[in-house]
């Protein structure tokens, strides 16, 4: 078994950003702009954004953040998305998910430019991902794409199999996985809470991915031998020997079902940190396609 690190690589990628920062501002550019927008004050979102601020400074990005509290209402939320799209400062901005439940997210992803969706979850964006056109990839699978792609995973003619149908995780994997691309050229099946008799797919699986937000949910005994495992679960359990109570751990019960893997992701430590990379490269790529 070998570990896909995705702490490596990400940093990998980092310095890989920074260079091409470091080029643009030599050539007359600017550094790129990557705003979040926070509403609430869910522990887990505040973590994620914080991740994400840092990962910015680090590349030599600016960044900024928008908090408001939960009672905001939808017409001060589109506000903030109105000017954030003006804003000529700004090449990319995200807005960190969940909203609190009186707020449509739809109508907000909405009115989110879709030069400035750095998240790519705008439907054009969407729309042109599902074409193959160039596009910001959503940055979970977009980053499980690039993982797989810089450890040399052939995954054409391989079946893989994707526990989860989200906008943000499990739709866009398999979408990505089964286009004629490399990596890509999957035979692609899709499973989530309705599927009957989950493990005689997973047991077909050459290269399974799980984003179902449950605890060790993928056991030893639902994995193919010499499988490529990815984890994208950030689940928060108790652990009494941690000076918080938590940890952090993934869908898969990472102990048991290594063994069998030839490739599998940790959590912390494989997908997370290529979430934020993949984000970083399409906040670059918003910045560059503004000057050309
Ligand atoms: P969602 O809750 O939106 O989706 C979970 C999916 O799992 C749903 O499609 C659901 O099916 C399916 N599911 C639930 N129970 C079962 C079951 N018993 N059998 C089969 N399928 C099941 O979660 P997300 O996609 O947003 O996130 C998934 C996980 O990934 C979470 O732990 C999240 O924290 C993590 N995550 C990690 C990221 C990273 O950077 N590493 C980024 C984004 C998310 P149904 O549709 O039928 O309800």
């Amino acid at each position: 078994m070998k570990l896909l690190d995705g702490k490596e690589l990400s940093l990998e990628l980092q310095k890989e950003i920074a260079a091409e920062v470091a080029a643009h501002i030599a050539d007359g550019g600017r550094k790129p702009h990557l705003a979040a927008v926070l509403i609430g004050n869910n522990p887990a979102s505040k973590s994620y954004v914080g991740h994400k601020v840092k990962a910015c400074a680090k590349a030599g990005f600016v960044s900024s953040l928008v908090e408001r509290s939960e009672d905001i209402t939808q017409e001060e939320l589109l506000t903030i998305v109105k000017d954030l799209n003006e804003d000529e400062s700004v090449d990319g901005f995200i807005i960190q998910l969940p909203l609190p439940s009186h707020i449509d997210d739809q109508a907000v992803i909405k009115a989110v430019k879709p030069s400035k969706d750095v998240d790519g979850f705008h439907p054009e964006n969407v729309g042109r991902m599902a074409l193959n056109l160039p596009t910001f990839l959503p940055a979970t699978p977009g980053g499980i794409m690039t993982l797989l792609e810089r450890n040399g995973v052939k995954t054409s003619g391989m079946h893989a199999v994707v526990i989860g149908r989200s906008d943000i995780v499990g739709n866009p994997m398999t979408s990505l996985l089964s286009r004629n691309s490399d990596p890509g050229n999957c035979t692609v099946t899709q499973c989530h809470s309705r599927t009957v008799d989950l493990k005689s797919h997973t047991l077909k699986a050459d290269l399974l991915i799980a984003a179902v937000g449950r605890p060790h949910f993928i056991t030893a005994d639902m994995v193919k031998d010499g499988a490529v495992v990815v984890d994208v679960g950030i689940n928060s359990i108790a652990d009494a020997s941690r000076k918080s109570g938590m940890r952090l751990t993934g869908d898969v019960d990472f102990e048991n079902v290594a063994e069998k893997c030839s490739l599998i992701t940790p959590v912390p430590g494989g997908v997370g940190p290529m979430t934020i990379a993949t984000l970083l490269q399409n906040t670059l790529r918003a910045r560059l396609a503004s000057t050309s």
